[in-house]
């Protein structure tokens, strides 16, 4: 399959191009149809899969297609783990939605949070987010979620592992049910299950592994 296949419009098409994709990796060939048709998806699937371009890319077309009625309203979050994550999610999608109009802001925690504001002032489409620094931005009344439209949990088990689940559960409290939601985990613990039940409505699923995997060690026991 070729990426000019997935239906996606000629301003993305272009971005991945400029990228040097030629062809659709399995989670955007198996995600991006249903993402774009507003399914949920629950996808267990590592970094390295190409998993950040099977949900921005459609995220990107939606928002599109679609014309922004207040500045000040986020109409995308993408909540992820880590900093190191967050930004590079971020960066994936400037890259992707480079010849659209759309803007992305990062924010994390451990940084001054001013510029993070300034940023969420000037208006953004797309939120990237650790949960902490939202959580204190949304207190502050800077992240205004209330005409949200779509969400992501990336990596959710590595959330559950750093703590932040009750954070999460808070943060998606005050979004809009309406909504389309993606959840991403390399693993499914039972609680990143619950957690799937309970704010994906009837998702489709999708299970990639890495093209290469590399194992150092395997401890046996028997
Ligand atoms: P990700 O799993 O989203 O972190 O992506 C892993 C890497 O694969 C990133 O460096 C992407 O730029 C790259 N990538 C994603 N999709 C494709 C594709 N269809 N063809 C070639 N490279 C890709």
């Amino acid at each position: 399959m070729k990426f000019d296949d997935l239906q996606l419009i000629e301003p993305l098409l272009r971005a991945v191009h400029a990228e040097g994709y030629d062809e659709p990796s399995p989670i955007q060939e198996q995600a991006i149809p249903h993402l774009l048709a507003g399914r949920d998806l629950l996808g267990c699937a590592q970094t390295g899969t190409g998993k950040t371009a099977a949900f921005a890319l459609p995220i990107l077309q939606r928002l599109m297609a679609t014309k922004k009625t207040n500045p000040a309203h986020l109409r995308a979050l993408v909540l992820a783990p880590t900093r190191e994550l967050a930004s590079q999610i971020g960066e994936s999608f400037r890259v992707y939605g480079k010849f659209t109009n759309l803007v992305t802001v990062t924010i994390f925690g451990g940084v001054n949070q001013y510029p993070q504001i300034d940023q969420l002032r000037r208006g953004a489409d797309i939120l990237v987010a650790t949960p902490g620094r939202l959580i204190d931005l949304m207190g502050q009344g800077y992240a205004k979620l209330n005409q949200l439209e779509v969400l992501v949990l990336d990596e959710a088990d590595r959330m559950l592992d750093m703590g932040f689940i009750k954070p999460v559960k808070h943060i998606i409290a005050a979004l809009p049910s309406r909504r389309q939601t993606m959840l991403f985990s390399a693993t499914m613990p039972s609680e990143i299950e619950s957690l799937a039940a309970s704010i994906l409505n009837d998702p489709i699923e999708v299970v990639v592994t890495p093209a290469a995997t590399t194992v150092d060690a395997i401890a046996q026991t028997v």
